[in-house]
């Protein structure tokens, strides 16, 4: 142990600076408390950082926005001078409008709000071990390259997307597809730049699944690449791909993640060689950017007072507790096979709310988890796992918290319409009967 750090203390403790950490974190701070966000890598956003310019979805249910902190963050970049993000259809029938954006921009933008709110932001840092003392998580023990420290809090917020403390706090938890245990498969992000999109055979079908055949019919593409997933980028001439696969990889274990990612940046390269070689508007495009490891899109998701489920969702349920509203697609995306199933809620014109509760373990008293690891079943899970969702989720637990100190109140006994209201108070639509 580094004798120079010594133990800290904070009012709320925020693990994991995805993009649900950010709104916890950002919504606590702007309650006036001491917050702590401890993120394990050296950039804010999670799989939004790790697969660099990937898309925004689900941030217009019904078409109008969602509102809350991801308003703000989207209107800081589409403001700027030129604008740094641009609201598209997506060419996916079964999605709302997406938000493409420029990667440098999103990042400066996050590391602004957080700084401005007055977050202590902690990053390359991982957090290891909860402190317990009865139904109370009391602290943390994290490390960082100096060594292992202790912070304490009145209330943690798991936004870690894994739950690794959560699991070990004792809360229950279920993993993947409810028969098989199957996770999602995760994913390598990249993009080319410089492609002349024009000239591209069959560029308007986004599944471009000829070009794929041929590339492994010839041996040079992975037989799992099954379909060329891409969508031009937000800067010119780039090209936006999301189809390097791996299956059947547990996101909790560093090792298969590592393994993952090295076999996927090989089979990114090799697709990218395949189109600059074989495929007219690619001679002279080169990639761009590309995903510093793969993109985990599920892991845990935990025991809360109330599970979100397939029929909530695909009836448009609407609760007392609602904390945000929701229309996304269920997006499975090769759950141990190579099927994919977007199912649209659009299309059946509904929406529905995410209840407090998904975020409230049933027993620990100054605990609370958002963003994709909230208590739904896997299907659920398929359809609220986009970020705006994930974002909103955290804005809603970074408040709670605050209700819970101030009012010295269990999380599970906080006045949930006064929660509402100040998440209204806060721009959030569509809550407590409000029509989206
Ligand atoms: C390949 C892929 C494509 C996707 N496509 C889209 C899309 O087009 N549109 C869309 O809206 N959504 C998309 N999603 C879903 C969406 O990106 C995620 O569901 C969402 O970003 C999850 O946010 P989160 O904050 O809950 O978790 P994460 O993004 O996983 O963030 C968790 C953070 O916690 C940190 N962390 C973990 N453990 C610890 C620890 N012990 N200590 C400290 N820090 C820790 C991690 O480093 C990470 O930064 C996609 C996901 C993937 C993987």
């Amino acid at each position: 142990m580094n004798e120079n750090i010594r133990d800290m203390n904070s009012d709320v403790l925020v693990i994991g600076g995805g993009i649900a950490g950010f709104g916890a974190a950002v919504a606590a701070a702007r309650q006036r408390l001491n917050v702590y966000l401890l993120e394990a890598t050296d950039k804010l956003g999670g799989v939004m950082a790790k697969c660099p310019g990937m898309p925004i979805g689900d941030a217009y249910p019904e078409d109008k926005p969602m509102g809350g902190i991801l308003e703000e963050y989207l209107n800081r970049l589409y403001k700027r001078d030129p604008p740094a993000a641009e609201k598209r259809k997506c060419n996916l029938a079964a999605f709302g409008p997406e938000v493409h954006y420029d990667y440098a921009t999103a990042q400066l933008t996050l590391f602004q709000m957080v700084e401005e709110a007055g977050v202590n932001l902690l990053i390359n840092v991982t957090a290891i071990e909860p402190i317990m003392g009865g139904n109370k998580v009391k602290g943390v023990i994290y490390y960082d390259r100096t060594g292992g420290h202790t912070i304490y809090s009145k209330i943690l917020i798991d936004c870690s997307g894994d739950g690794d403390i959560t699991a070990k706090a004792g809360v229950p938890f279920e993993k993947g597809d409810e028969d098989t245990g199957n996770m999602m498969a995760v994913t390598l992000t990249f993009y080319m730049a410089n492609v002349d999109k024009d000239r591209i055979p069959d560029f308007g079908d986004p599944w471009n699944k000829k070009i794929a055949e041929k590339g492994i019919k010839s041996g040079r593409l992975h037989k799992d690449l099954h379909k060329i997933y891409w969508m031009p980028g937000f800067h010119k001439n780039s090209l936006y791909f999301n189809c390097v696969h791996i299956i059947n990889v547990d996101g909790t274990k560093p090792q298969e993640v590592m393994k993952a990612s090295i076999e996927a940046i090989k089979r990114a390269h090799q697709l990218a060689s395949f189109l600059k070689e074989e495929i007219p508007g690619f001679e002279n495009a080169y990639i761009e950017s590309m995903g510093s490891t793969v993109g985990v899109r599920e892991t845990r998701r935990f025991e809360g007072m109330y599970k979100l489920t397939e029929d909530d969702i695909f009836t448009g349920k609407k609760f007392s507790d609602g904390i945000l509203c929701c229309d996304n697609a269920v997006d499975i995306v090769f759950r141990g096979t190579n099927t994919m199933r977007h199912t649209s809620l659009r299309k059946k014109g509904v929406y529905y709310q995410i209840p407090y509760r998904c975020l409230v373990p049933k027993k620990i008293e100054n605990l609370l988890f958002a963003g994709r690891l909230i208590s739904a079943d896997s299907v659920a899970m398929a359809s609220m796992r986009g970020m705006s969702t994930c974002m909103g989720l955290g804005q809603a637990a970074g408040i709670a918290a605050s209700m819970s100190i101030i009012n010295k109140k269990q999380v599970q006994k906080i006045d949930c319409d006064e929660l509402i209201k100040k998440l209204q108070e806060r721009g959030v639509h569509g809550l407590a009967g409000e029509k989206l």
